[in-house]
């Protein structure tokens, strides 16, 4: 594997021992197992491989699994009780709704309804708010582990430009609350940027989360720059379906310094995180002090 290449899969395993170690030093203080309920609406094939896996990697680090699956005709009315349900319960400390909903539901009304502390895709707007206001807070797990990656690789991100393409609530814009916290300085592009690829240029770093696939080619990258690419894209090639960022990569890969696969880069930090989130929910409803987040992942 070239150098130059971020390896999400070893950097999330490893994020998913230190899980599953400090899991097991809570369950021997308090007894107590961490679970976590993950909803699943419909028969969305890409939602289902993604609950799939959480559902794996969840027993893998020793919590419990709970898991609801619903017909796509499900009301609105029946989820906020299954919502409401699983916030009574002692055995849950995570709820995760798995996204997109059916369109007769509201997905805001349902994300809100899931107590902040147990919300563990920290999409509560709670948590929002906590996130933007610099407070500790369960945060969206794919820009924390954008976050973690930045981190490891390049320790001090002060005045680093940094260049988010994307403004989601999931992705781009709890990437750059992050990255402020990180004092970084940030831009955040959307589909009325003008000149997307000459503010490109201007990068240290460039997060890609727009879902257009390979849309970022070398030319607007500076020489050197750092690229973590979130989007997965589902195109076919040579008659086989494959997975694509929303980073040319081959193209890339040459100038740049350090750049995320797709696969097998920022997808499984994802999950990992999302690990992470239950363990942190947990310490507060078991009774026990919240560790440093640093202090887990050193
Ligand atoms: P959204 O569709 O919610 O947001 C896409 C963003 O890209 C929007 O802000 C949109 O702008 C912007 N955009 C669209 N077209 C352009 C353009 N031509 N130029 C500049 N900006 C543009 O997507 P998500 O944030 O949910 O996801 C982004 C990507 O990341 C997808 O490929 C998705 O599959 C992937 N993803 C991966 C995850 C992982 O675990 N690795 C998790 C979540 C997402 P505007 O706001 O103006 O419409």
């Amino acid at each position: 594997m070239s150098d130059k290449i971020i390896d999400g899969k070893l950097i999330s395993s490893e994020i998913r021992e230190k899980v599953k170690k400090f899991g097991g030093q809570l369950k021997s203080k308090t007894g107590k197992v961490p679970g976590l309920a993950v909803v699943l609406v419909g028969e969305n094939p890409a939602s289902r491989v993604y609950v799939k896996n959480k559902i794996e990697k969840t027993i893998e680090v020793g919590f419990t699994s709970i898991e609801h699956k619903l017909n796509e005709k499900v009301s609105e009315n029946e989820l906020i009780d299954l919502v409401d349900k699983l916030n009574n319960d002692k055995n849950v400390q995570g709820i995760l709704v798995q996204l997109p909903l059916p369109k007769h539901v509201d997905s805001d009304k349902i994300l809100d309804r899931i107590k902040p502390e147990k919300d563990v895709d920290g999409f509560h707007a709670n948590n929002v708010g906590k996130l933007w206001s610099g407070l500790d807070s369960l945060v969206p797990c794919t820009p924390l582990g954008c976050s973690i990656i930045l981190k490891k690789i390049s320790k001090d991100l002060s005045g680093k430009h940094v260049v988010i393409i994307g403004r989601s609530n999931i992705v781009g814009k709890p990437m750059a609350a992050l990255l402020l916290g990180m004092n970084a300085t940030v831009t955040i592009c959307h589909s009325r940027t003008k000149d997307l690829e000459s503010v490109c240029k201007t990068a240290d770093i460039i997060v890609a989360a727009v879902g257009i696939p390979e849309m970022v080619k070398s030319y607007w990258i500076r020489e050197d720059a750092i690229i973590i690419d979130v989007g997965i894209n589902r195109v076919e090639r040579d008659e086989k379906k494959i997975l694509v960022g929303d980073v040319d990569y081959n193209d890339c890969l040459k100038k740049c310094s350090l750049i995320t696969p797709v696969p097998g880069g920022v997808g499984p930090m994802t999950i990992a995180c999302l690990l992470l989130n239950t363990l942190l929910a947990s310490y507060p409803q078991f009774g026990e002090p919240t560790p440093d987040l640093s202090s887990i992942l050193e």
